[in-house]
């Protein structure tokens, strides 16, 4: 570890780095022992009391039982009043940028430094709210996510594991566009990197996105809630055109991540053959049944709707963005609800970046309030986010082999999914974050 580094990690404070520990592996790789009185099972869906993990480097070697000795040498980390689960994860986070006020134009009024900077903040915030890993699904100023993924991956940042989605693939005009500049103004071309209209256009805009190093294709496919002038319930884009998203970025061995509220623009999405579908905010019972026969993710963003609502009439931000939110977030909820009951495949994701990331977890206990168990819920912050992001063999449960990503609350997690809004430990790659 250079001296740099060193610095940094004692003057963020919460931030304990073992010495030695990072990214080693095999057999003289550092081991730690974690010992844990409840561990939350996300693959068998039950808690296991008294297990001991064994740590090797960046990953999990073992779970045994709690009589079990530590290996030789290890580190004994004693979380025995606490629930251990596997790393959170976040399928719908954006971690470039401030948070979105009153100003559309904002991201104009900074420069790159500025936004990467914001990412920096943002990626350590998440990782210390027990979020180990995140799908980042965009950013109006194109690919400064690719540049922060790598920098967390070479340790210049700290933050969670980050798949990232370079630029918003969006009709002009359309809900992934910068609005409200007067009409005779030119958004630079850094803001309008996946603007595509028609399929060849589209085709283009998926290929440079992804040579630009993003790690999969988020296509807007009806109006937005933030995004003023457009409609949550009008369809952006054709079904042939958001197909030419999917099979473009089939060839590159990725999938597509639809933003749709309208049903209709839901029903395109899906058929089309997206991975998922963001927000779902107006589906209807077709598109339910239509999203269970193909398999397709509900991502859906349930707690925001209370943010956006207190914290944007505080804040003065638009009546049409306060108007569309409201129409929106009752009827989410209900949709939520029978999506759950239909058995549709469902992924945690937050759209935390709307509101500060420390609080990304706070949408475990509304998911259980609108129809799911508690274990349900970690379960789709957890093996089930990981499966919609292809990660299942790395992330998402507490297994040997797995990275050893992990996070403690004290007493029982199932009795109280809000103790997860403040979790007291965080090990990413075999790396303590925050103990308690
Ligand atoms: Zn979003």
């Amino acid at each position: 570890m250079s001296l740099g580094r060193l610095a940094f990690l004692l003057v963020a404070g919460a931030v304990w780095l073992p010495a030695g520990a990072q990214a080693q592996r095999g057999t003289d790789a550092p081991v730690v022992a974690v010992r844990a009185g409840r561990l939350v099972d996300v693959e068998r869906g039950e808690i296991r009391r008294d297990q001991l993990i064994v740590v090797r480097g960046d990953r999990i070697e073992a779970v045994l039982p709690g009589s079990a000795r530590p290996p030789a040498g290890a580190r004994v980390i004693d979380l025995s009043r606490f629930s251990v689960l596997p790393g959170l994860i976040d399928c719908h986070a954006h971690l470039i940028g401030d948070l979105t006020d009153a100003d559309a134009l904002l991201p104009l009024q900074r420069s790159g430094a500025q936004e990467a900077f914001s990412g920096v903040r943002n990626a350590r915030s998440t990782l210390l709210a027990g979020f180990t890993t995140v799908r980042d699904v965009g950013t109006y100023r194109a690919l400064v996510d690719v540049a922060l993924r790598d920098a967390i991956v070479d340790g210049t940042v700290i933050g969670p594991r980050t798949a990232v989605a370079g630029a918003y693939v969006t009709v002009t005009g359309g809900g992934g566009e910068l609005v409200g500049a007067a009409p005779d103004v030119t958004i630079p071309a850094e803001y309008r990197f996946g603007v595509a209209n028609g399929a060849d256009e589209v085709r283009a805009r998926v290929r440079a996105i992804l040579s630009g190093g993003a790690d999969f294709v988020k296509l807007i496919a009806t109006g937005a809630v933030l995004t003023q002038g457009t409609k949550p319930g009008a369809s952006e884009y054709t079904e042939e055109e958001i197909r030419a998203a999917v099979e473009q970025a089939a060839e590159y061995g990725t999938y597509v991540a639809a933003h749709a509220h309208g049903a209709e623009g839901i029903k395109r999405a899906v058929r089309a053959g997206v991975r998922s579908i963001e927000h779902g905010s107006l589906i209807d019972d077709e598109a339910i049944a239509l999203m269970k026969e193909k398999g397709t993710w509900l991502v859906a963003d349930i707690y925001n709707g209370d943010y956006i609502a207190s914290a944007g009439r505080e804040q003065g931000w638009d009546e049409e963005i306060l108007r569309k939110n409201d129409e929106t977030t009752d009827a989410q909820r209900a949709g939520f609800r029978k999506a759950v009951a239909a058995g549709v495949r469902i992924a945690y994701g937050t759209d935390s970046g709307v509101y500060p990331h420390r609080f990304a977890a706070r949408q475990l206990p509304y998911m259980v309030r609108h129809g799911m168990t508690p274990m349900q819920a970690i379960r789709s912050a957890t093996l089930s986010a990981a499966e919609l992001m292809g990660w299942d063999d790395r992330v998402g449960s507490v297994a040997p082999g797995k990275y050893a990503d992990l996070v403690a609350v004290q007493g029982d997690v199932l009795a109280s999914l809000e103790t997860l809004e403040n979790v007291g430990f965080v090990m990413k790659g075999g790396i303590v974050y925050k103990r308690p």
